[in-house]
Order: structure tokens, then C-alpha cells, then sequence
């Protein structure tokens, strides 16, 4: 392989938890899972945005933080892996583990680098004030992350669950929601930085992604989110692909699509890298 120049250093932080799943555990399975596809030999790690540039991106996976079920403990591991990736110069890249991580994740993201707009794909808004009592709960990290005041825009994607308290509470705060009724690529904004990828696993249909433990028909297609992504020439400061529930995978599918993902963000991150 040629010995082309590093334009940007991916450091991948597995967060293997399903603490604060309502439905189902198994996300805890998650980072592993991905490690496995992206290590196979079936392609050949290169990415579509960007062209070349997805050997641009190197990828430094410094394995899973040790996160227990406490969460207050492991939002600190959470947010000090995400603190050191940034000091290192590195893009902060979290393998789920359930959506609860993105709170802590896009916290100290904000920390390092300023107030974040935020690329949300998900069949959810993830903006309940609590789901069955947990504010921590996988159904929330978006109104902790909106309370906390470290997003300028929340724009989500592939939203199709939208209840009137979500509703509401997306009103409130100023979530900016394209309904996946309304959805094509150029119906979403492009944001300028510090960009913040969050993707739920679950937005995809799921014929395209079984492995995901809230199966909701009439979702995004892979080509579909390539389209979002590749529009993005904003700056990358961190990402999550989060909610990937290997034991409801068909075939290591899920598996495949979140380690694509995965090169495709990094890929992104490297072509629009300064
Ligand atoms: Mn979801
Ligand atoms: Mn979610």
C-alpha cells in the first residue's frame, strides 16, 4: 500500500454498557462485535466519502474503558478518555454501548473544544425528561445534553417515534427534527463546527441493520446516510455509534454496516480536517 500522509488520527474508545437500556441488554456486546468486522478481511478498509481520503484516516483503537453499572463512575471514564483523545490531538470515536454514553461523550467534547452542533441519526429523539424513571436512560441523553448547554443545534435524522411528549420537549429546547416523513438528504442542514456525530444504530431500516434492540420499520438505507454525511464539510470533533445489540444480528449485517459507518465518519473527519 502506497504510504500516504495521516491527515487525521481516529482514537476508538469501546464503552461497553447497557446500564441504562429500557428494553433489552446486549449493546454491552457491542464494541467487540464492531472490532471483529472491521478487522475482517472481507474488505478492504478503505471508505467512499472523500475518495482517498479514507486512507487519510488512521484509526487508534485504544480498546474498552472498564465501565462498571455505575454510571456516575463510568460517565467519568467516559469523559476523561474523550479529554485525553483530544490532548493527544487525536478525534475522540466511541463504539456503544447504549446511547446513555453520548451525554458524557459530547460533554467533554464540548469542554476541549466549545459548544457542539450535533448530527443525530436515530428512529428516537432521545429527549424523554426520564424514561421509567431513569433520566440516565438511553430515551434521554439528549435532554441532558440540551439542559447542559453544550449543543449551539441539535438536528436530528431517521426520526420516526416521535410522541407528544418528545414533541414537547424537542419545542423547549430548540431540537431541530427532520422527520423521516419528510426525509432526503438535502432536507438536512449542513452544520458548521465543531460537528458532532451521534449515530443510534437504529435509525437505519432494520433489513439493513437487524441487530439493534428497537426494530422500527421505515428507516434510513445506507446510501441515505452516506448522502447526509458526505454533504458535512464541517470539522469533526468527536462521534459515537452507539446501540449496536449483537445478539439480535442476522449474519454479522449490523456488524458490517457499523464498521462501514465507522470508516465513513473517520473518513469524513480526515477530508474535512483543516
Ligand atoms: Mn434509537
Ligand atoms: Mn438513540
Amino acid at each position: 500500500m502506497p504510504d500516504f500522509p495521516i491527515r487525521r488520527t481516529i482514537r476508538l474508545i469501546g464503552a461497553p454498557t447497557d446500564v441504562n437500556s429500557s428494553f433489552l441488554r446486549g449493546p454491552a456486546l457491542g464494541p467487540a462485535a464492531i472490532r471483529k468486522a472491521l478487522a475482517s478481511d472481507h474488505a478492504n478498509g478503505t471508505a467512499e466519502i472523500g475518495g482517498a481520503y479514507g486512507l487519510y484516516a488512521r484509526l487508534n483503537d485504544v480498546g474498552d474503558l472498564p465501565l462498571t453499572e455505575d454510571t456516575a463512575h463510568d460517565d467519568r471514564l467516559i469523559a476523561e478518555a474523550a479529554a485525553r483523545a483530544i490532548a493527544a490531538g487525536e478525534m475522540p470515536f466511541f463504539l456503544g454501548g447504549d446511547h446513555a454514553i453520548a451525554f458524557p461523550a459530547a460533554a467533554a467534547v464540548a469542554k476541549a473544544c466549545g459548544p457542539l452542533n450535533i448530527l443525530h441519526f436515530d428512529a428516537h429523539p432521545d429527549i424523554y425528561e426520564a424514561f421509567e424513571g431513569n433520566p440516565r436512560s438511553h430515551a434521554s441523553p439528549f435532554a441532558r445534553i440540551m439542559e447542559a448547554g453544550i449543543a449551539r443545534r441539535l438536528v436530528q435524522v431517521g426520526i420516526r417515534t416521535l410522541n407528544p411528549h418528545q414533541a414537547a420537549q424537542a419545542e423547549r429546547f430548540g431540537v431541530e427534527i427532520v422527520r423521516m416523513l419528510d426525509f432526503a438528504p438535502d432536507t438536512v442542514p449542513v452544520l458548521d463546527g465543531p460537528l458532532y456525530i451521534s449515530f443510534d444504530l437504529d435509525g437505519l431500516d432494520p433489513s439493513v441493520a437487524p441487530g439493534v434492540s428497537h426494530h422500527e420499520p421505515g428507516g434510513l438505507t445506507v446510501r441515505e446516510v452516506l448522502a447526509v454525511l458526505s454533504r458535512q464539510t464541517a470539522a469533526v470533533a468527536g462521534a459515537d455509534i452507539v446501540e449496536f445489540n449483537p445478539t439480535r444480528d442476522i449474519n454479522d449485517m449490523t456488524a458490517t454496516v457499523a464498521a462501514k459507518l465507522v470508516r465513513e465518519i473517520a473518513a469524513l473527519a480526515a477530508r474535512n480536517a483543516g
